[in-house]
């Protein structure tokens, strides 16, 4: 290889000049200005995670090369004295990086270093270039080492354990580290502790109590992560007490290396620094983080976990790195020196491993490689300075040492935050909080207890204090009102005193003057009343008046208006007259004829017409006729039947011509309307003729005509019996079923009613249907039949009442027997004056007797009988109602039942 050629740490080196130190920490060096000034030249100047020249990002942390500088001894005494004319084998460029070393006169290596320290380098500087980034590191949370490697008796222990303690100056990296870690910790949230071991014939010693001389390491299972729990931990507070610990330990280690017969250089002496720091900014970072999302409370930071960094720098003086077979004075077997070699040569392979990147890195073939296993190829940020001595007499061992160096910078580490969670110390900040709550509570339970049997009494208080209050209110009122009253009967009693003293004239004065007052009073007041009744009685009379004067007005009209119709029905009947006279002539000259034809056709002359326009006659048959015309002169008909003979004239009735029929019976009838004619027309047969004439023809109008010619027989009492006595009712009965013309009927019921005003044959007409066949006819509804049927109705009952009055009739009416009640009832106020009249003197004439009360009432008739008492417009009937009602008990006690007042 030339002289000229660079042999350098791998293709990773950077060729350019690092001044960032070994191993840049990929955190913000923000905050560390204390750390970092004091760095001078080398002090980081980046704010962010750059990684340095070697240094890289991965998902699991960030890449750090191993960083190795080369510190060169000088020369010491004996060197100065033995080598004076030789030149050193090593010739240092500290500006490259660089050390050439002399092989021989011709041939130099040239070696690159991350840093290059030279004889003069002081250790101020040292520590700066090789530990600082490295405490730097472990202050921010990652594991570190610093180590020192090299032959024995070039300055492992000088540059990493001088104490300093005469020279400052001359402070090696641990004491220095210290004072670094120290002055950067929080006492009151951090902790620094310390365990001093020594490694020699892979036993692990603790220098701090020498008596545990085989210490074990543990590996935690989960995180690979080694300790070693059987070592003494002192927590360091302070430089001083570090320092000391410093000097024990030194002094166990060469009081053990005396003991075990051995040098110091053969062991391994491994401080280890433990940092735990709580970092506060992140915590509060994340909490408010989170409430800016919204996805927390204050509650949520307070039950965020702590958390805390842990890690560790571990300060490793190695054993010399001379082959111990060159100190076989020491009188070891190869055995011995096997195992005295056996950590610093595994150490070795395993740097030779990770810088070929072998995939099996024998860690575990010692303690040291064991104990080292995050310095190397782990999670540790590492530093490594190799020494050497410049005496070309060990240039063998320079040359191993630096070749050794050379393959460590090949060693990357992916350093990694020690970081974790402090639930313990959440748990007990929150055991503390919950304790405060719980004290607290009490406090608030105590105090809210307290509180309401303060209320309490001063509620009772404040009602004692009322009640007090109020009596004693009550108290005076009540004296107030004793003596007002005391008072007052005093006051009373002189008034009375008073008034029995003076004199009699006074009181008699007093006496009149009061009574004239009292009488001038209620004069006035009579007068005011009597006033008032006058006004009254005026404005009563005055309303009286415009009441009649509203009711003349009205009776004036009514009377013009009667006036009116009465000159009408006048002149009506006028004409009525004159055109009877004209018909009557007429049915005269009609007459003649007929008789002239009957002759003519007795003779032996052919049929025809007789009695022409006999019609015109039909109005004559009511038996409403005017019975003052018998008075009069001489009826045509009458004339008629002079001229032509009743007899003819009934024999007609005979004819087997229906017309001749017709007319006979029309004449018959009109002969029948005239009383003085009834008896000749009964003796001559006629109403024989007429029975069978009703009994036979299927004619209506002959029926019709015929009821109504016995109806006009009927008026007369001798005829009346005549008629039962020839089964006259029973005849008219059966009719008056068979009947439908309303006509017909108004005559039929017109005989049966004529029949009811007879005394003596009211038991033979109830007995023959009569009562029965009136009834019958109401249900063709006809006023005229109707009005029939009532006058019978009431005929009947009157007869009935006048024998009951004389004793000869005892029982109920007939007519309630008969069922008649329930029409009277309802036809009691009919609407058409005849019917309505005739029903009321009915139900007048039933209600005298006792015996038909029961009935009168039970069928509502007493309502129609007070109706009658009041409201009927003939006075007769109004009064016999009144007069009925008032003088029967029975009618009384009902009246007075349902509460109705006459
Ligand atoms: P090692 O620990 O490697 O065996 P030491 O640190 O004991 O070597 O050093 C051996 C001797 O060399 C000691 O007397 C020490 O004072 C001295 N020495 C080592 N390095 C230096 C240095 N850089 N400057 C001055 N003296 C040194
Ligand atoms: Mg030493």
């Amino acid at each position: 290889m030339a002289s000229s050629g660079v042999r350098n740490g791998g293709p990773r080196m950077s060729a350019k000049p690092d001044r960032q130190g070994a191993g840049a920490t990929p955190k913000a060096a923000a905050g560390k200005q204390r750390l970092s000034s004091a760095a001078g030249a080398y002090r980081r100047t980046s704010s962010g995670p750059l990684p340095a020249a070697g240094v890289r990002a991965s998902s699991d942390g960030v890449s750090s090369r191993v960083r190795v500088a080369v510190r060169l001894r000088p020369r010491n005494a004996e060197e100065l004295a033995a080598d004076a004319d030789f030149g050193d084998c090593v010739e240092l460029q500290p500006e490259l990086k660089r050390l050439k070393l002399r092989k021989n006169n011709w041939e130099l290596e040239t070696y690159e270093f991350d840093e290059v320290l030279t004889e003069f380098s002081s250790q101020k500087r040292v520590y700066e270039v090789v530990a600082k980034p490295v405490v730097e590191s472990v202050m921010e949370g990652y594991n570190g080492t610093v180590m020192a490697y090299g032959q024995t008796g070039t300055g492992k222990t000088f540059t990493l354990g001088r104490l300093g303690e005469e020279d400052t100056a001359a402070r090696g990296i641990m004491v220095r580290a210290m004072e670094d870690i120290l002055a950067d910790i929080s006492p009151e949230t951090d902790s620094v502790s310390v365990s001093y071991l020594q490694l020699y014939m892979e036993m692990i010693q603790d220098l701090l109590d020498p008596v545990n001389d085989n210490i074990a390491i543990v590996e935690d299972p989960r995180t690979g992560d080694v300790s070693l729990p059987g070592a003494t931990v002192v927590e360091v507070r302070d430089q001083k007490s570090f320092v000391d610990l410093l000097r024990v330990g030194e002094a166990h280690r060469v009081a053990a290396n005396t003991k075990l017969n051995t040098e110091s250089s053969r062991s391994h002496a491994i401080l280890m620094v433990n940092v735990r720091r709580s970092v506060k900014g992140r915590s509060e970072m994340d909490v408010s983080i989170s409430g800016e999302n919204g996805h927390s409370s204050s509650m949520m930071g307070s039950l965020r976990p702590p958390i805390i960094r842990k890690s560790k720098l571990v300060v490793v003086d190695l054993a010399g790195s001379e082959r111990i077979d060159k100190s076989g004075s020491e009188g070891h077997t190869l055995e011995e020196a096997k195992s005295i070699n056996l950590s610093l040569s595994a150490l070795g392979k395993c740097i030779n491993a990770l810088a070929e990147n072998s995939p099996h890195v024998p860690v575990r073939d010692s303690k040291l490689t064991r104990l080292l296993k995050d310095s190397f190829g782990g999670t540790a940020r590492t530093s490594l300075v190799v020494t050497i001595g410049p005496s070309p007499k060990h240039r063998g061992e320079t040359t191993s040492t630096i070749m050794f160096g050379q393959r460590a910078m090949k060693v990357e580490n992916m350093v990694k935050l020690k970081e974790e969670f402090d639930y313990k110390s959440l748990c007990r900040r929150l055991d503390i909080e919950l304790d405060k709550l719980i004290a607290e509570n009490e406090r608030q339970r105590k105090y809210f207890d307290d509180e309401v049997e303060r209320i309490r009494a001063e509620a009772q208080c404040h009602i004692a204090e009322a009640e007090r209050e109020c009596k004693i209110t009550l108290e005076n009122e009540k004296m107030k009102y004793h003596k007002e009253y005391l008072d007052s009967i005093k006051v009373l009693e002189e008034k009375w005193k008073t008034h029995q003293q003076p004199p009699k004239r006074q009181i008699k004065e007093a006496e009149s003057t009061s009574s004239d007052v009292g009488e001038a009073h209620n004069l006035l007041q009579n007068e005011k009343m009597l006033r008032q009744s006058a006004e009254d009685e005026a404005s009563d009379l005055k309303n009286q008046i415009t009441h009649w004067k509203k009711l003349e007005a009205t009776a004036t009209a009514e009377v013009v208006k009667l006036r009116k119709m009465l000159d009408t029905e006048a002149s009506q009947k006028e004409k009525l007259e004159e055109e009877i006279g004209v018909l009557r002539s007429q049915l005269l000259q009609m007459s003649m004829e007929a008789d002239e034809t009957r002759r003519t056709l007795d003779k032996g002359d052919g049929p025809g017409k007789i009695f022409p326009g006999l019609d015109s006659l039909a109005s004559q048959t009511r038996s409403s006729q005017p019975r003052e015309q018998s008075n009069g002169p001489k009826q045509p008909i009458a004339k008629l039947s002079e001229q032509v003979g009743l007899q003819k004239i009934l024999s007609l009735l005979e004819s087997e011509e229906p017309d001749v029929r017709v007319h006979a019976v029309k004449v018959v009838a009109n002969l029948a309307a005239e009383e003085a004619n009834q008896e000749k027309i009964v003796e001559a047969g006629g109403l024989t003729s007429l029975f069978v004439l009703l009994r036979s023809s299927e004619d209506e109008t002959i029926r019709r005509v015929a009821a109504g010619a016995i109806a006009n027989l009927a008026m007369n009492e001798t005829n009346q019996d005549l008629i039962m006595a020839q089964g006259g009712v029973t005849l008219l009965s059966m009719t008056a079923s068979d009947a439908e013309d309303p006509q017909t009927l108004r005559m039929i019921a017109g005989a049966i009613a004529n029949l009811c005003g007879n005394d003596k044959l009211q038991t033979r007409l109830r007995g023959e249907g009569g009562i029965k066949a009136l009834l019958g006819m109401v249900r063709c509804g006809h006023p005229d039949v109707l009005a029939q049927v009532a006058r019978g109705i009431a005929n009947f009952a009157k007869c009935e009442s006048r024998a009951a009055t004389q004793g000869n009739k005892v029982g109920k009416s007939l007519l309630i027997d008969d069922g008649a009640l329930p029409w009277i009832v309802k036809n009691a106020n009919n609407e058409a004056a005849p019917i309505r009249r005739h029903i009321e003197l009915a139900l007048c004439h039933l209600a005298q007797h006792e015996v038909n009360l029961k009935d009168i009432i039970s069928e509502g008739a007493l309502w129609e009988l007070v109706r009658i008492s009041r409201d009927c417009s003939r006075e007769d009937i109004r009064n016999l109602a009144y007069r009925t009602l008032t003088s029967s008990p029975t009618l009384q006690a009902e009246m007075r039942r349902l509460g109705i007042k006459m």
